[in-house]
């Protein structure tokens, strides 16, 4: 059952703000995941503000620089669908369709996406776990076979949004606003890892919302792609997730966007091979390279190991696609 809360819905940003700076108030965009939360007890709060009737918060538009802003409050779906979105960034488009389901997809908004609350089943769970406040993750003696092979630290839980990961290969920027004014951070900043703070997800600050992302114009020759990889065909999360944002020259690599998601705590960029291949081209050679640096830096658990194997595979399978462009 749902405990009890005021639920408030502002009409403009700065009574947003108002409303958000109470003691444990929260921004409900969709609700598809804080609801849950809330039902299950995964945290409290005492004021839901809802940010659905706040006009600017809402659209998909070019902007003067080539590029799209998408509001907080736009859909999964309407970016799923969005022509532009589909023209410029095909990887953004079809990371979109992974999520969920399309109830999901219609009712969760990106802001809602990128804020979302782990998966992980202790934190989930009647667990007093670290991120929680508690002083163990226990994950890292039990059931591991859903956490992180990368970025583990004192909490080793996987970010959850397939959204996330083709913004960050993307380079998009996240706009925030809040009591204090207004603020932009690449997406691929946004995420806390454990080793900075264990019981926060985002830099958010209280009182401050996701008012928009902004995605730069795409470079020339872009090729973008989203690969999730999850255990059944029905709606789930990514095992192990692949965005690319691969630029291309007369047959070779001038900028390689690599990020990863159901592997770390953060969508995960890989540096490495973000490094490796540009001056290169997507030949066969190159691709198992690729391949196998993307492994260098993992260290897998007990139980999820296979996750070493899936992100090889997909590595070499997306790679090649692309290549095949
Ligand atoms: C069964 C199920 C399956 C799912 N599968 C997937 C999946 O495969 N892939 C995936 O990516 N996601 C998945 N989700 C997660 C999630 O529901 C969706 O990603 C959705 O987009 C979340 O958006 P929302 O607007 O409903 O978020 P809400 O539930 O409204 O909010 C989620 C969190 O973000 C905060 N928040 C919301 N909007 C803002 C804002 N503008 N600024 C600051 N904070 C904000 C809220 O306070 C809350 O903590 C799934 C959820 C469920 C229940």
């Amino acid at each position: 059952m749902l405990p009890q809360f005021a639920y408030i819905r502002p009409r403009s940003l700065s009574e947003a703000f108002r409303m958000l700076l109470q003691d444990d108030a929260v921004v409900h965009g969709g609700g598809t995941d804080l609801l849950g939360c809330l039902r299950e007890g995964v945290f409290e709060a005492k004021t839901v503000v809802s940010v659905r009737s706040i006009p600017e918060l809402k659209g998909i538009q070019q902007i003067d620089d080539g590029g799209v802003r998408i509001g907080a409050l736009t859909t999964i779906t309407e970016i799923a669908e969005h022509p532009l979105v589909k023209e410029k960034y095909p990887g953004l488009a079809k990371a979109a369709v992974e999520v969920g389901s399309p109830q999901l997809r219609n009712q969760g908004t990106l802001g809602g996406n990128l804020c979302q609350k782990p998966r992980c089943w202790y934190y989930r769970g009647e667990f007093h776990c670290l991120r929680k406040g508690g002083d163990t993750c226990y994950a890292v003696d039990g059931e591991n076979q859903f956490h992180c092979i990368f970025g583990g630290d004192s909490c080793f839980m996987v970010h959850p949004s397939d959204a996330a990961p083709a913004l960050v290969a993307l380079d998009a920027k996240v706009h925030i606003e809040g009591p204090k004014g207004k603020r932009e951070v690449p997406v691929g900043e946004f995420h806390v890892l454990p080793s900075k703070d264990p019981q926060k997800e985002t830099v958010l600050e209280q009182g401050e919302l996701v008012t928009a992302v902004s995605v730069p114009p795409p470079a020339a020759g872009l090729r973008s792609s989203y690969r999730k990889v999850r255990a059944r065909q029905s709606w789930d999360f990514a095992l192990v997730g692949l965005a690319l944002a691969v630029a291309m020259s007369a047959g070779k690599v001038t900028r390689a966007g690599v990020v990863l998601s159901g592997v770390a705590p953060v969508p995960w960029r890989l540096m490495n091979v973000e490094e490796f291949l540009p001056g290169r081209t997507l030949d066969p050679e190159t691709i198992v390279l690729a391949a196998d640096i993307s492994l260098e830096r993992a260290k897998p658990m007990e139980l999820n190991a296979y996750k070493m194997t899936l992100l090889k595979g997909v590595m070499e399978e997306e790679l090649t696609a692309l290549s095949a462009r």
